[in-house]
């Protein structure tokens, strides 16, 4: 069976909301490395989702410039990371999408083919200016009921306001595999030219098992998850995130972030055990060739 790993780079300033750690990101110069090693030690070409605003720092773009040259793919995960992309009007959307796109053409030589809405948050409108621009696939969705209620938890325990974080509950009846959406209602099968690859849910239940998930709930949660998705012989797309993989920030921030409490050497062992599994398990390519294989 074939699979996806795909990381949410997210520099740190998406999470802290305001509080400023200067130039230096974690994310970038400490987690992106230990991505490497680890996909390196399991064989594994991954798509990374990068923000055009982390693409302006200096600092950072080595570290994205090694992901590169190691053969894993960069995608497009807007300019501003807002986390509400799908209330924004189309000319923003347009302009997030396009400056972002400018920049990787600029940087590694080639334009980006496939999107990550911010906190997916995607809608019709986002999927067609995609399909426009000739984009292969998105992967913003979350089929899930449990996308309004993971966002209200997440609004009451860290004092946000987002309205859409973590999608619709219609996206529930997405399909567990890629597929063509609709035009008029994407969790639908359709004809659009892009494809869609939804984030892997556990099926049936429909529950959120991505790495994020995992350190807010439980890690046992993964077993149970995985195994019934290999049942169903589902082809895997699974998420992790950057900010899984730094050391804790201590009290220099305040953030209720789940992983980022707690100590490496316990999320090393729990991203181990992941990618040991789905490695061993599936052939992990890239989304872009993934994509393209089934067409
Ligand atoms: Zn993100």
């Amino acid at each position: 069976m074939y699979g996806t790993i795909q990381v949410d780079v997210d520099g740190i300033w998406t999470i802290l909301k305001g509080s400023s750690v200067g130039d230096y990101d974690p994310v970038f110069e400490v987690a992106l490395p230990r991505f490497l090693r680890m996909f390196d030690r399991y064989k594994i070409k991954a798509t990374f989702f990068v923000t055009g605003n982390d693409l302006k720092v200096k600092e950072k773009i080595r570290f994205v410039h090694e992901l590169v040259e190691n053969g894993h793919e960069i995608a497009n995960h807007s300019m501003t990371h807002n986390v509400d992309f799908m209330l924004l009007k189309k000319e923003r959307k347009e302009k997030e999408i396009k400056e972002t796109e400018k920049l990787m053409s600029d940087l590694f030589g080639s334009i980006p083919v496939g999107f990550r809405a911010p906190a997916y948050s995607i809608d019709k409108e986002t999927l067609g200016i995609l399909e426009g621009r000739g984009y292969l696939y998105d992967s913003s969705l979350l089929p899930s009921f449990a996308g309004p209620l993971i966002n209200l938890m997440d609004n009451v325990f860290s004092g946000g306001d987002a309205k859409t974080k973590f999608g619709k509950a219609v996206n529930y009846f997405a399909p567990l595999r890629p597929y063509r959406p609709d035009h008029e209602n994407i969790v639908f099968r359709g004809d659009m030219s892009i494809v869609e690859v939804p984030v892997t849910t556990c099926p049936f239940f429909r529950v959120p098992f991505h790495s994020s998930f995992l350190f807010a709930s439980s890690p046992k949660l993964f077993d149970i998850c995985y195994n019934w998705v290999k049942a169903s012989k589902l082809p895997i797309n699974y998420v992790l995130h950057g900010v899984d993989l730094i050391d804790p920030l201590g009290g220099k921030v305040k953030s209720k972030q789940p992983s980022l409490g707690l100590k490496y050497s316990c999320k090393e062992k729990t991203y181990k055990h992941i990618l040991s599994s789905i490695s061993r398990d599936y052939k992990l390519l890239t989304t872009k060739d993934h994509v393209k294989r089934i067409l």
